[in-house]
């Protein structure tokens, strides 16, 4: 008998999911609690030609993250090149910024490279590089990347060296890394759209459905629970994938997770801002296409090449400090223009900086997660709860804190769900 299979989000991983179940022929209803699928990926189109900015996941590498690199040509999404390199604006270091923070980072490389694996794992970054670098170093090095993550007391050498060379920004700081880095010309929302096209003929969506419990059933399968507009809705199901970030699933009646496993996940919150413009006022400044950060509330910003409108990007405490600034600030390009003026010697007088026509932020309490130091869960790539359900996250891959892990992580888990016919594919899909 084929068996019914619920999937619980309806993110990356959950868009996943719901297509890898669909190509073992299996009958899939997709849940989601918001009104939109795509989770983390969350494009806003700009009025007035002024660009596509990403509130959400913005860039990827195309050979570090082949799965999502599969899908963009699959579904013949434009790309384009994100390069932004990193120019560091702090205390008057301009010009020696960039030259001083790759001796820090091929310093700190050079001492992660003579250390044992289990060294670096079981060393928080900031003792590392206080050992290696010097605290001075470091703090610059912390303020002039714009990553406050960098400080964060539960980040691993080994995890914290990997961010940095495995970030656009960054990576360039590292002797010898040239990975390219590209973004989705039309969002990555194009992205979700174009996945959910492929399955909405199969697979039933219903958003507004928030799980709320979970009931294992004495003759196999899952009683499911939802909350939803018109209540309480139940539903069984043989098999469930539950694609939702792993932190809230402590808020599942009946699906424990054990304190240890919990308190090992450090949360990132993350904040995305954009002020649009009428035309591009920073073009003659030399600053195109590239990003600067700076010790204000306005951690990195980017000056893109193709689009009217400027990209604010904070991590970890300045994440919830500019989150609040939106809030409660209700002139918030002033200070915005003030910190452009403060930190940029060659910006423009205030007063030729145009009004933006539009500026918005989105605020990710949650936006990534990584294990506290010293724990690893990474190896099967999704965390299997019996033979008939298992969580899947980018949190359980290499790829923490990348679309490529969700992907990764959906693949990986429904082929637990099915061991026997992971090869499957439905004669359509075949011919297609
Ligand atoms: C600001 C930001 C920038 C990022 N930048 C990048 C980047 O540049 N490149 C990159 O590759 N990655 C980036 N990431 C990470 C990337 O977005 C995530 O790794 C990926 O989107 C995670 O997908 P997911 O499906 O696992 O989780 P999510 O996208 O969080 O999806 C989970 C879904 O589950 C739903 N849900 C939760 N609880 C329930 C429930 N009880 N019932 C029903 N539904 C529920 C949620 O509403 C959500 O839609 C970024 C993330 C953020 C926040």
């Amino acid at each position: 008998m084929t068996k019914k299979c619920a999937v619980i989000g309806g993110g990356a991983a959950g868009i996943k999911a719901a297509s890898e179940l669909r190509r073992r022929g299996a009958p899939v209803v997709l849940f989601e609690k918001s009104d939109r699928l795509g989770g983390r990926l969350l494009s806003r189109t700009l009025d007035d030609d002024a660009g596509v900015a990403e509130l959400g996941a913005g860039r990827f590498s195309p050979s570090e993250h082949v799965r999502l690199q599969g899908l963009i040509e699959l579904y013949r999404l434009p790309t384009k090149t994100f390069s932004f390199p990193l120019q560091p604006v702090q205390r008057g270091l301009h010009q020696h910024s960039l030259g001083l923070l790759k001796s820090f980072c091929q310093d700190l490389a050079a001492y992660h490279a003579s250390l044992s694996p289990l060294e670096r794992q079981r060393m928080t970054l900031e003792d590392a590089a206080v050992n290696s670098i010097g605290r001075y170093k470091f703090d610059c090095l912390v303020t002039m990347a714009g990553y406050d993550t960098l400080h964060n007391p539960h980040l691993t050498f080994d995890d914290g060296v990997q961010l940095l060379k495995h970030h656009p920004e960054t990576c360039g700081l590292f002797e010898g890394e040239t990975t390219a880095w590209m973004a989705l010309t039309d969002g990555f929302s194009a992205l979700t759209e174009a996945m959910i096209g492929e399955i909405e003929n199969d697979v039933t969506i219903s958003l507004e459905h928030e799980l709320t419990e979970v009931t294992a059933r004495k003759d196999g399968g899952y009683t499911l629970a939802f909350e939803t507009p018109d209540g309480r809705r139940t539903h069984t199901f043989d098999k469930v994938v539950f694609a939702i970030p792993v932190w809230s699933i402590p808020t599942l009646r009946g699906l424990s997770m054990s304190s240890f496993f919990r308190k090992s996940i450090t949360p990132v919150p993350l904040t995305k801002a954009y002020f649009a413009y009428a035309n591009r006022w920073w073009a003659d400044m030399g600053v195109e296409g590239r990003c600067f950060s700076s010790e204000s509330i306005f951690r990195k910003v980017y000056f893109p090449t193709d689009g009217n409108y400027l990209l604010v990007y904070n991590d970890g405490e300045s994440a919830e400090a500019l989150h609040q600034a939106f809030g409660n600030d209700r002139n918030i390009h002033a200070a915005f223009v003030q910190a452009i003026r403060d930190h940029l010697p060659f910006a423009l007088a205030p007063e030729a900086i145009p009004k933006p026509v539009e500026a918005d932020h989105q605020f990710w309490p949650e936006g990534i997660s990584f294990w506290r130091s010293g724990i690893t869960f990474v190896g099967a790539g999704f965390w299997p709860i019996d033979d008939d359900a298992c969580v899947c996250s980018d949190l359980f891959t290499e790829h923490l804190g990348w679309v490529e892990g969700a992907l990764e992580s959906a693949e990986r888990g429904v082929a637990h769900l099915y061991p026997n016919d992971a090869t499957f594919v439905p004669a359509a899909l075949a011919a297609s």
